[in-house]
């Protein structure tokens, strides 16, 4: 496990064997940086991959929607109409399932 560095004022994570020059997302230099004990990088790193999977999960659901608009606007027929529209509705749902997991995963400092 590599070391996380965290710019404390805006929240940054950087990883390295020190923390950088200056933060990448808000210009403060390196003494703004706090390195992360091993519980709190354990969590970052362990929370990583299924982070990302809940991201590629919300990608697909948006497509899902996108398509069941053109199936919508299409309007072959009302059974089509009905399953196009059903599947919007659960995309949705799909996808802030997704990202109400990342918002908790972030306020647990799993991210
Ligand atoms: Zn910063």
């Amino acid at each position: 496990m590599k070391k996380l560095f965290k710019c404390s004022i805006c929240g940054y994570v950087s990883e390295g064997e020190t923390a950088p020059i200056k933060c990448p997302k808000c210009g403060m230099p390196a003494e703004k940086f706090n390195e992360l004990d091993s519980e709190a990088a354990g969590k970052i790193y362990r929370s990583n991959r299924t982070n990302d999977i809940h991201m590629e999960i919300i990608t697909l659901a948006e497509k899902i929607v996108t398509l069941s608009e053109e199936g919508i606007e299409d309007n072959l027929d009302p059974k089509c109409l009905a399953a196009f529209t059903q599947a919007k509705n659960e995309a949705w749902v799909i996808k802030q399932r997704s990202k109400t997991e990342i918002a908790g995963h972030i306020a647990l400092g799993k991210w």
